[in-house]
């Protein structure tokens, strides 16, 4: 009997291809990352951070819900999950890393593709990361650190009133201005 087989082909034009918020992801996660640390990056994308920090520590796991990057970040040798946010992983992770969908999109902008999910952060910006926040705490080991890209049009003081409603300090580690005055930054939350 022949065993049928369906190959799945990604395509690089529906994941997001790395831009300065990966840039500073990247810069800032290698000065914080230890040896030691078990490490979980929520959105892998193509694979550009979770690449970048494989060989600095103990562990590395990441996770994507579009098929696309997954395949692709997977066949540039990062271990991957096509899963939501981290759905069916548990932890405990040391460092947990994650550039979200931030930019405010009201639903008539929405274009029903793969790379919308990259941006789409819902009316507010904060959709993704509301999710994100409630999911950590049964993730991150005790002394874990997560470090959250934000932009300043993601409303930076409402993110860190989400964070400090799930439990979470924050301290801004990281900040750079980019075209249109836009302001992507960095906080690490560590556990109250
Ligand atoms: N980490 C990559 C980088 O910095 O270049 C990609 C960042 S991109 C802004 C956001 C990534 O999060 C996209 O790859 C997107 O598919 C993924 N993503 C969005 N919502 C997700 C969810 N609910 N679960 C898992 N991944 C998600």
């Amino acid at each position: 009997m022949q065993r049928s087989q369906t190959s799945f082909h990604a395509d690089p034009n529906q994941v997001y291809q790395p831009a300065e918020d990966s840039f500073l992801l990247l810069k800032t996660a290698k000065s914080e990352v230890k040896p030691s640390d078990r490490v979980l990056e929520i959105g892998v994308g193509s694979g550009y951070v979770s690449s970048g920090l494989l060989s600095s520590c103990q562990l590395l796991v990441a996770t994507d819900k579009n098929p696309h990057a997954a395949t692709i970040a997977y066949a540039s040798g990062v271990p991957v999950v096509r899963t939501n946010l981290a759905a069916g992983l548990r932890g405990p992770f040391d460092l947990i890393l994650f550039n979200p969908p931030y930019l405010p999109t009201d639903p008539s902008e929405r274009i029903d593709d793969w790379l919308e999910l990259a941006l789409d952060g819902g009316p507010s910006g904060r959709d993704v990361i509301i999710r994100f926040l409630q999911e950590i705490p049964s993730l991150l080991s005790s002394e874990g650190r997560v470090l959250l890209l934000i932009s300043s049009l993601t409303g930076p003081e409402e993110v860190e009133d989400l964070v400090r409603k799930n439990g979470f300090v924050s301290t801004p580690v990281a900040e750079e201005r980019v075209e249109g005055g836009e302001i992507l930054l960095i906080l690490r939350l560590t556990r109250c």
